[in-house]
Protein backbone atom coordinates (compact mmCIF):
# COMPACT_ATOMS: atom_id res chain seq x y z
CA UNK A 1 0.00 0.00 0.00
CA UNK A 2 0.75 3.63 -0.30
CA UNK A 3 1.58 6.05 2.11
CA UNK A 4 0.36 5.48 5.76
CA UNK A 5 -1.80 8.81 5.61
CA UNK A 6 -3.68 8.05 2.61
CA UNK A 7 -4.92 5.40 4.52
CA UNK A 8 -6.30 6.99 7.32
CA UNK A 9 -9.33 9.33 5.85
CA UNK A 10 -12.34 7.51 6.14
CA UNK A 11 -13.07 5.14 2.77
CA UNK A 12 -15.38 3.85 1.06
CA UNK A 13 -15.98 -0.36 0.73
CA UNK A 14 -15.64 -0.87 -2.56
CA UNK A 15 -12.01 1.62 -2.11
CA UNK A 16 -11.38 -0.87 0.87
CA UNK A 17 -12.06 -4.13 -1.46
CA UNK A 18 -9.48 -2.97 -3.51
CA UNK A 19 -6.63 -1.81 -0.93
CA UNK A 20 -7.21 -4.12 1.75
CA UNK A 21 -4.50 -6.35 3.12
CA UNK A 22 -1.53 -5.45 0.76
CA UNK A 23 0.72 -4.23 3.68
CA UNK A 24 4.56 -2.67 2.31
CA UNK A 25 6.10 -5.31 4.32
CA UNK A 26 4.32 -8.20 2.54
CA UNK A 27 4.60 -6.73 -0.99
CA UNK A 28 7.69 -5.14 -1.04
CA UNK A 29 11.52 -6.42 -0.37
CA UNK A 30 13.26 -5.35 2.55
CA UNK A 31 15.67 -2.53 1.58
CA UNK A 32 14.30 -2.03 -1.68
CA UNK A 33 11.82 0.62 -3.06
CA UNK A 34 8.83 -0.07 -4.48
CA UNK A 35 6.78 -3.15 -4.50
CA UNK A 36 3.93 -5.55 -6.52
CA UNK A 37 0.39 -5.67 -6.13
CA UNK A 38 -0.61 -8.58 -4.38
CA UNK A 39 1.27 -10.89 -1.67
CA UNK A 40 3.06 -13.67 -3.18
CA UNK A 41 2.27 -16.96 -2.12
CA UNK A 42 5.12 -17.43 0.98
CA UNK A 43 4.90 -21.47 1.13
CA UNK A 44 6.25 -22.86 4.47
CA UNK A 45 6.36 -24.83 7.44
CA UNK A 46 10.16 -24.24 9.02
CA UNK A 47 11.19 -21.00 9.91
CA UNK A 48 14.75 -20.44 10.17
CA UNK A 49 16.12 -18.23 13.34
CA UNK A 50 19.38 -16.77 13.45
CA UNK A 51 20.73 -18.09 16.46
CA UNK A 52 19.48 -19.67 19.47
CA UNK A 53 18.43 -16.21 21.49
CA UNK A 54 16.61 -15.21 18.53
CA UNK A 55 14.56 -18.72 18.69
CA UNK A 56 13.30 -17.97 22.30
CA UNK A 57 12.80 -14.37 22.04
CA UNK A 58 10.14 -15.37 18.71
CA UNK A 59 8.65 -18.10 21.37
CA UNK A 60 8.29 -16.37 24.11
CA UNK A 61 6.36 -12.95 21.95
CA UNK A 62 3.02 -13.01 20.48
CA UNK A 63 3.24 -15.11 17.03
CA UNK A 64 0.16 -12.91 15.61
CA UNK A 65 1.26 -12.14 11.73
CA UNK A 66 5.03 -13.06 12.68
CA UNK A 67 6.97 -15.86 11.14
CA UNK A 68 7.30 -18.40 13.68
CA UNK A 69 6.41 -21.89 11.47
CA UNK A 70 4.39 -22.50 9.31
CA UNK A 71 1.06 -23.42 11.22
CA UNK A 72 0.87 -19.29 12.31
CA UNK A 73 1.05 -18.90 8.67
CA UNK A 74 2.77 -16.44 6.42
CA UNK A 75 1.95 -13.01 4.78
CA UNK A 76 -0.11 -14.67 2.40
CA UNK A 77 -3.00 -16.04 4.93
CA UNK A 78 -2.21 -12.64 7.14
CA UNK A 79 -2.80 -10.43 3.98
CA UNK A 80 -6.45 -12.03 3.09
CA UNK A 81 -7.51 -12.07 7.23
CA UNK A 82 -6.43 -8.28 7.31
CA UNK A 83 -8.04 -7.55 4.41
CA UNK A 84 -11.49 -9.67 6.17
CA UNK A 85 -10.76 -7.51 8.81
CA UNK A 86 -10.76 -4.15 7.02
CA UNK A 87 -13.90 -5.16 5.25
CA UNK A 88 -16.00 -5.34 8.79
CA UNK A 89 -15.35 -2.12 10.53
CA UNK A 90 -15.39 -2.86 14.19
CA UNK A 91 -13.55 -5.92 14.05
CA UNK A 92 -9.99 -6.62 16.04
CA UNK A 93 -8.84 -9.55 13.59
CA UNK A 94 -10.14 -12.32 11.50
CA UNK A 95 -9.16 -16.18 11.78
CA UNK A 96 -9.02 -18.35 8.93
CA UNK A 97 -10.34 -22.19 8.43
CA UNK A 98 -10.09 -24.90 6.20
CA UNK A 99 -13.67 -24.94 5.62
CA UNK A 100 -16.87 -22.77 6.95
CA UNK A 101 -18.04 -25.48 8.68
CA UNK A 102 -14.45 -25.76 10.58
CA UNK A 103 -15.11 -21.93 11.51
CA UNK A 104 -18.89 -21.98 12.85
CA UNK A 105 -17.38 -24.89 14.86
CA UNK A 106 -13.83 -23.12 16.32
CA UNK A 107 -16.18 -20.42 16.78
CA UNK A 108 -18.62 -21.86 18.93
CA UNK A 109 -15.91 -23.81 21.04
CA UNK A 110 -14.35 -20.66 21.71
CA UNK A 111 -16.93 -18.84 23.19
CA UNK A 112 -18.70 -21.58 25.04
CA UNK A 113 -18.14 -24.89 27.96
CA UNK A 114 -19.78 -26.96 29.32
CA UNK A 115 -22.89 -26.26 31.49
CA UNK A 116 -23.64 -23.30 28.91
CA UNK A 117 -26.86 -22.97 26.92
CA UNK A 118 -26.58 -21.57 23.34
CA UNK A 119 -29.96 -20.26 21.35
CA UNK A 120 -29.50 -21.38 17.72
CA UNK A 121 -31.86 -19.82 14.58
CA UNK A 122 -34.30 -22.82 13.63
CA UNK A 123 -33.08 -21.68 10.04
CA UNK A 124 -29.33 -22.27 10.47
CA UNK A 125 -27.25 -24.58 7.90
CA UNK A 126 -27.49 -27.94 8.40
CA UNK A 127 -24.12 -28.86 9.73
CA UNK A 128 -24.28 -25.79 12.07
CA UNK A 129 -26.89 -28.13 13.70
CA UNK A 130 -25.08 -31.21 13.31
CA UNK A 131 -22.24 -29.96 15.16
CA UNK A 132 -24.76 -28.71 17.78
CA UNK A 133 -26.00 -31.92 18.43
CA UNK A 134 -23.24 -34.17 17.99
CA UNK A 135 -20.39 -32.65 19.50
CA UNK A 136 -21.79 -29.44 21.82
CA UNK A 137 -24.62 -31.66 23.02
CA UNK A 138 -22.66 -34.45 24.21
CA UNK A 139 -19.74 -32.23 26.32
CA UNK A 140 -22.40 -30.47 28.15
CA UNK A 141 -23.72 -27.49 26.15
CA UNK A 142 -27.19 -27.54 25.63
CA UNK A 143 -28.32 -26.06 22.61
CA UNK A 144 -31.50 -24.23 21.92
CA UNK A 145 -33.56 -23.53 18.85
CA UNK A 146 -35.57 -20.87 18.39
CA UNK A 147 -38.07 -18.74 15.71
CA UNK A 148 -36.10 -16.54 13.05
CA UNK A 149 -38.76 -14.51 13.14
CA UNK A 150 -38.77 -14.01 17.17
CA UNK A 151 -36.95 -10.66 17.35
CA UNK A 152 -37.22 -9.25 20.75
CA UNK A 153 -39.22 -11.90 21.97
CA UNK A 154 -35.95 -13.99 22.08
CA UNK A 155 -35.66 -12.62 25.68
CA UNK A 156 -38.10 -15.07 26.87
CA UNK A 157 -35.97 -17.60 25.91
CA UNK A 158 -32.80 -16.30 27.90
CA UNK A 159 -32.08 -18.32 31.44
CA UNK A 160 -28.72 -17.44 33.60
CA UNK A 161 -26.74 -20.38 31.29
CA UNK A 162 -27.40 -18.63 28.17
CA UNK A 163 -24.19 -18.12 26.79
CA UNK A 164 -24.02 -17.28 23.08
CA UNK A 165 -27.22 -16.66 20.42
CA UNK A 166 -26.13 -17.91 16.98
CA UNK A 167 -27.98 -16.24 14.24
CA UNK A 168 -28.04 -16.90 10.50
CA UNK A 169 -29.53 -14.21 7.87
CA UNK A 170 -30.85 -14.50 5.92
CA UNK A 171 -31.54 -18.40 6.89
CA UNK A 172 -30.48 -21.49 5.28
CA UNK A 173 -32.50 -22.67 2.30
CA UNK A 174 -35.86 -20.81 4.07
CA UNK A 175 -34.19 -16.97 3.72
CA UNK A 176 -36.16 -15.43 6.66
CA UNK A 177 -34.26 -12.71 7.61
CA UNK A 178 -33.63 -11.84 11.44
CA UNK A 179 -33.52 -8.88 13.44
CA UNK A 180 -30.05 -8.78 14.37
CA UNK A 181 -29.49 -4.94 16.23
CA UNK A 182 -32.61 -5.79 18.42
CA UNK A 183 -31.14 -9.32 19.52
CA UNK A 184 -27.46 -8.24 19.83
CA UNK A 185 -28.80 -4.70 21.89
CA UNK A 186 -31.02 -7.58 24.18
CA UNK A 187 -27.72 -9.88 24.17
CA UNK A 188 -25.13 -7.21 25.51
CA UNK A 189 -27.13 -6.04 28.14
CA UNK A 190 -26.79 -9.48 29.61
CA UNK A 191 -22.88 -10.11 28.85
CA UNK A 192 -24.33 -13.37 26.04
CA UNK A 193 -22.11 -13.43 22.80
CA UNK A 194 -23.24 -13.35 19.70
CA UNK A 195 -22.57 -14.87 16.30
CA UNK A 196 -23.68 -14.60 13.21
CA UNK A 197 -23.41 -16.89 10.05
CA UNK A 198 -22.81 -13.87 7.54
CA UNK A 199 -21.80 -15.54 3.68
CA UNK A 200 -25.31 -14.82 2.21
CA UNK A 201 -24.70 -11.20 2.07
CA UNK A 202 -21.11 -10.60 3.05
CA UNK A 203 -19.77 -7.83 5.22
CA UNK A 204 -20.02 -6.01 1.91
CA UNK A 205 -24.28 -5.88 1.81
CA UNK A 206 -24.20 -6.25 5.92
CA UNK A 207 -21.13 -4.97 7.88
CA UNK A 208 -21.77 -7.51 10.70
CA UNK A 209 -20.24 -5.55 14.07
CA UNK A 210 -21.53 -2.09 13.00
CA UNK A 211 -24.92 -3.56 13.74
CA UNK A 212 -24.15 -4.97 16.68
CA UNK A 213 -22.56 -8.62 16.32
CA UNK A 214 -19.63 -9.74 18.19
CA UNK A 215 -18.24 -12.63 15.98
CA UNK A 216 -18.84 -12.48 11.89
CA UNK A 217 -18.70 -15.85 10.66
CA UNK A 218 -18.04 -16.37 6.64
CA UNK A 219 -17.82 -19.04 4.52
CA UNK A 220 -15.61 -17.93 2.08
CA UNK A 221 -16.04 -20.63 0.12
CA UNK A 222 -18.68 -18.83 -1.42
CA UNK A 223 -18.25 -15.65 -2.22
CA UNK A 224 -14.93 -14.46 -0.75
CA UNK A 225 -13.44 -17.45 -3.48
CA UNK A 226 -16.26 -16.61 -5.97
CA UNK A 227 -15.25 -19.89 -8.51
CA UNK A 228 -15.66 -22.96 -6.73
CA UNK A 229 -12.53 -23.67 -6.57
CA UNK A 230 -11.43 -23.52 -2.78
CA UNK A 231 -12.86 -24.45 0.77
CA UNK A 232 -12.05 -21.72 3.40
CA UNK A 233 -14.10 -20.21 6.70
CA UNK A 234 -13.34 -17.27 8.23
CA UNK A 235 -14.08 -15.79 11.64
CA UNK A 236 -13.49 -12.04 12.65
CA UNK A 237 -14.17 -11.17 15.86
CA UNK A 238 -14.38 -7.85 18.50
CA UNK A 239 -11.66 -6.49 20.65
CA UNK A 240 -13.21 -8.28 23.59
CA UNK A 241 -13.58 -11.98 21.47
CA UNK A 242 -10.55 -12.02 18.87
CA UNK A 243 -8.48 -12.91 21.53
CA UNK A 244 -10.37 -15.83 22.99
CA UNK A 245 -10.99 -16.84 18.56
CA UNK A 246 -7.54 -16.40 17.98
CA UNK A 247 -6.64 -18.85 21.01
CA UNK A 248 -8.85 -21.46 20.15
CA UNK A 249 -7.91 -21.39 16.72
CA UNK A 250 -4.29 -22.07 17.80
CA UNK A 251 -5.12 -24.65 19.70
CA UNK A 252 -6.81 -26.70 17.47
CA UNK A 253 -3.88 -26.28 15.18
CA UNK A 254 -6.33 -24.10 12.32
CA UNK A 255 -4.77 -22.86 9.25
CA UNK A 256 -5.16 -22.31 5.42
CA UNK A 257 -2.89 -23.75 3.08
CA UNK A 258 -0.75 -20.22 1.25
CA UNK A 259 -2.59 -21.13 -2.36
CA UNK A 260 -5.77 -21.55 -1.18
CA UNK A 261 -5.40 -18.03 0.65
CA UNK A 262 -3.89 -16.18 -2.21
CA UNK A 263 -6.72 -17.53 -4.61
CA UNK A 264 -9.06 -15.93 -1.91
CA UNK A 265 -7.26 -12.98 -1.88
CA UNK A 266 -7.97 -12.89 -5.63
CA UNK A 267 -11.61 -13.49 -5.31
CA UNK A 268 -12.22 -10.96 -2.84
CA UNK A 269 -10.72 -8.16 -5.42
CA UNK A 270 -13.52 -8.67 -7.58
CA UNK A 271 -16.53 -9.29 -4.71
CA UNK A 272 -17.69 -5.89 -5.45
CA UNK A 273 -18.76 -6.45 -9.06
CA UNK A 274 -19.83 -9.53 -8.88
CA UNK A 275 -21.81 -9.04 -6.35
CA UNK A 276 -23.49 -6.58 -8.07
CA UNK A 277 -23.45 -9.13 -11.29
CA UNK A 278 -25.29 -11.54 -8.71
CA UNK A 279 -27.79 -9.33 -7.12
CA UNK A 280 -29.09 -7.86 -10.35
CA UNK A 281 -29.37 -11.32 -12.05
CA UNK A 282 -30.76 -12.92 -8.83
CA UNK A 283 -33.43 -9.86 -9.11
CA UNK A 284 -34.63 -10.49 -12.17
CA UNK A 285 -34.79 -13.96 -12.08
CA UNK A 286 -36.88 -13.86 -8.63
CA UNK A 287 -39.17 -11.38 -10.07
CA UNK A 288 -40.04 -13.28 -13.11
CA UNK A 289 -40.55 -16.12 -10.91
CA UNK A 290 -42.77 -14.57 -8.62
CA UNK A 291 -45.16 -14.06 -11.47
CA UNK A 292 -45.63 -17.56 -12.94
CA UNK A 293 -48.50 -19.73 -12.19
CA UNK A 294 -46.61 -22.76 -10.80
CA UNK A 295 -44.44 -20.83 -8.75
CA UNK A 296 -46.53 -20.51 -5.23
CA UNK A 297 -43.72 -18.58 -3.21
CA UNK A 298 -40.54 -16.70 -4.25
CA UNK A 299 -38.43 -16.96 -0.68
CA UNK A 300 -36.08 -14.02 -1.77
CA UNK A 301 -35.13 -11.12 1.07
CA UNK A 302 -35.68 -8.08 -1.64
CA UNK A 303 -39.27 -9.40 -2.39
CA UNK A 304 -42.21 -8.83 -0.24
CA UNK A 305 -43.01 -12.64 0.11
CA UNK A 306 -40.09 -13.23 2.13
CA UNK A 307 -40.30 -13.27 5.77
CA UNK A 308 -38.50 -10.29 7.27
CA UNK A 309 -38.24 -8.66 4.09
CA UNK A 310 -39.18 -5.18 5.90
CA UNK A 311 -35.34 -6.05 8.09
CA UNK A 312 -33.77 -6.37 4.80
CA UNK A 313 -34.79 -3.34 3.40
CA UNK A 314 -33.81 -2.11 6.66
CA UNK A 315 -30.83 -3.10 7.51
CA UNK A 316 -28.80 -4.30 4.20
CA UNK A 317 -27.81 -2.60 1.48
CA UNK A 318 -28.16 -5.33 -0.82
CA UNK A 319 -28.74 -8.95 -1.70
CA UNK A 320 -26.69 -11.78 -3.22
CA UNK A 321 -27.34 -14.43 -5.84
CA UNK A 322 -29.07 -17.35 -3.51
CA UNK A 323 -32.67 -17.39 -3.01
CA UNK A 324 -35.41 -20.29 -3.04
CA UNK A 325 -38.92 -20.92 -4.84
CA UNK A 326 -41.21 -23.59 -3.48
CA UNK A 327 -43.71 -24.60 -6.34
CA UNK A 328 -47.41 -24.70 -6.19
CA UNK A 329 -48.02 -28.35 -5.64
CA UNK A 330 -46.07 -31.45 -7.30
CA UNK A 331 -43.93 -33.80 -5.91
CA UNK A 332 -40.63 -34.94 -5.85
CA UNK A 333 -40.76 -36.13 -9.26
CA UNK A 334 -42.16 -33.41 -10.84
CA UNK A 335 -39.53 -31.16 -9.47
CA UNK A 336 -36.83 -33.62 -10.27
CA UNK A 337 -38.31 -33.42 -14.22
CA UNK A 338 -38.09 -29.36 -13.70
CA UNK A 339 -34.25 -29.15 -12.61
CA UNK A 340 -32.81 -32.38 -14.55
CA UNK A 341 -33.14 -30.66 -17.89
CA UNK A 342 -31.91 -27.29 -17.26
CA UNK A 343 -29.06 -26.38 -19.38
CA UNK A 344 -27.35 -23.56 -17.27
CA UNK A 345 -28.16 -24.50 -13.90
CA UNK A 346 -25.18 -26.93 -12.31
CA UNK A 347 -27.02 -29.53 -9.72
CA UNK A 348 -24.72 -29.35 -7.04
CA UNK A 349 -23.92 -28.41 -3.40
CA UNK A 350 -22.20 -24.99 -2.22
CA UNK A 351 -22.75 -21.93 -4.45
CA UNK A 352 -21.02 -18.23 -4.68
CA UNK A 353 -19.15 -18.99 -8.05
CA UNK A 354 -20.27 -17.39 -11.30
CA UNK A 355 -22.18 -20.00 -12.48
CA UNK A 356 -25.78 -21.09 -11.53
CA UNK A 357 -26.88 -23.94 -9.56
CA UNK A 358 -30.02 -25.78 -8.68
CA UNK A 359 -30.51 -27.80 -5.81
CA UNK A 360 -34.09 -29.65 -4.38
CA UNK A 361 -34.52 -28.75 -0.58
CA UNK A 362 -36.68 -29.96 2.18
CA UNK A 363 -36.66 -27.70 4.86
CA UNK A 364 -38.99 -29.66 7.11
CA UNK A 365 -36.25 -31.98 7.87
CA UNK A 366 -33.98 -29.50 9.74
CA UNK A 367 -36.64 -27.69 12.01
CA UNK A 368 -37.42 -28.01 15.44
CA UNK A 369 -38.84 -24.91 16.88
CA UNK A 370 -40.70 -24.07 14.16
CA UNK A 371 -42.72 -25.91 11.50
CA UNK A 372 -42.36 -25.97 7.85
CA UNK A 373 -45.38 -26.19 5.46
CA UNK A 374 -45.43 -25.12 1.71
CA UNK A 375 -47.67 -25.91 -1.05
CA UNK A 376 -45.31 -27.72 -2.80
CA UNK A 377 -41.56 -28.67 -3.11
CA UNK A 378 -38.74 -26.23 -3.13
CA UNK A 379 -35.90 -25.23 -5.22
CA UNK A 380 -32.98 -23.17 -4.41
CA UNK A 381 -31.21 -21.52 -7.06
CA UNK A 382 -27.86 -19.90 -7.06
CA UNK A 383 -28.01 -17.40 -9.90
CA UNK A 384 -24.34 -16.99 -11.10
CA UNK A 385 -23.04 -14.30 -14.07
CA UNK A 386 -24.65 -15.70 -17.04
CA UNK A 387 -27.37 -13.43 -18.93
CA UNK A 388 -30.49 -13.56 -16.52
CA UNK A 389 -32.37 -13.64 -19.94
CA UNK A 390 -30.98 -16.87 -20.93
CA UNK A 391 -31.54 -18.63 -17.04
CA UNK A 392 -35.13 -17.21 -17.56
CA UNK A 393 -36.01 -19.11 -20.72
CA UNK A 394 -33.77 -22.48 -19.52
CA UNK A 395 -36.58 -22.38 -16.13
CA UNK A 396 -39.29 -21.44 -18.58
CA UNK A 397 -38.66 -24.80 -20.12
CA UNK A 398 -38.49 -26.01 -16.69
CA UNK A 399 -41.87 -25.03 -15.36
CA UNK A 400 -43.37 -26.84 -18.63
CA UNK A 401 -41.46 -30.24 -17.74
CA UNK A 402 -42.83 -29.44 -14.25
CA UNK A 403 -46.13 -28.92 -15.86
CA UNK A 404 -46.15 -32.09 -17.79
CA UNK A 405 -44.73 -34.66 -15.20
CA UNK A 406 -47.57 -33.65 -12.70
CA UNK A 407 -50.27 -34.23 -15.36
C1 LIG B 1 -21.69 -23.43 2.73
C2 LIG B 1 -22.09 -22.79 3.98
C3 LIG B 1 -21.36 -22.99 5.14
C4 LIG B 1 -20.20 -23.95 5.23
O1 LIG B 1 -19.12 -23.62 4.43
P1 LIG B 1 -18.12 -24.77 3.92
O2 LIG B 1 -16.95 -24.00 3.45
O3 LIG B 1 -18.86 -25.52 2.85
O4 LIG B 1 -17.79 -25.65 5.09
C5 LIG B 1 -21.74 -22.31 6.28
N1 LIG B 1 -22.81 -21.49 6.27
C6 LIG B 1 -23.54 -21.29 5.17
C7 LIG B 1 -24.69 -20.36 5.24
C8 LIG B 1 -23.21 -21.93 3.99
O5 LIG B 1 -23.98 -21.75 2.91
Amino acid sequence: MSKDDDRKAPIRPLTRLAQAGRKAEWTGMPGQPGGIVSAPVWRASTILYDDVAHLRRAAASSTHERLFYGRKGTPTAWSLADALTEMEPGAAGTMLYPSGVAAIACALLAVLKPGDQLLMVDSAYDPTRNFCEQTLRPMGIETIYYDPCVGTGIADLLTDRTRAIFLESPGSLTFEVQDIPAICALARDRDIVTLLDNTWATPLFFPAHAHGVDISILACTKYIVGHSDVMMGSASATDQWFGKLRQTAYLFGQMVSPDDAWLASRGLRTLGVRLRQHQEGALAVAQWLADQPDVAHVLHPALPDCPGHDLWQRDFSGSSGLFSFILDGGDEASRAALIDGLAHFGIGYSWGGFESLALPVDPARYRSATRWEAAGPAIRLHIGLEDPADLIADLDAGLSRFRAARG
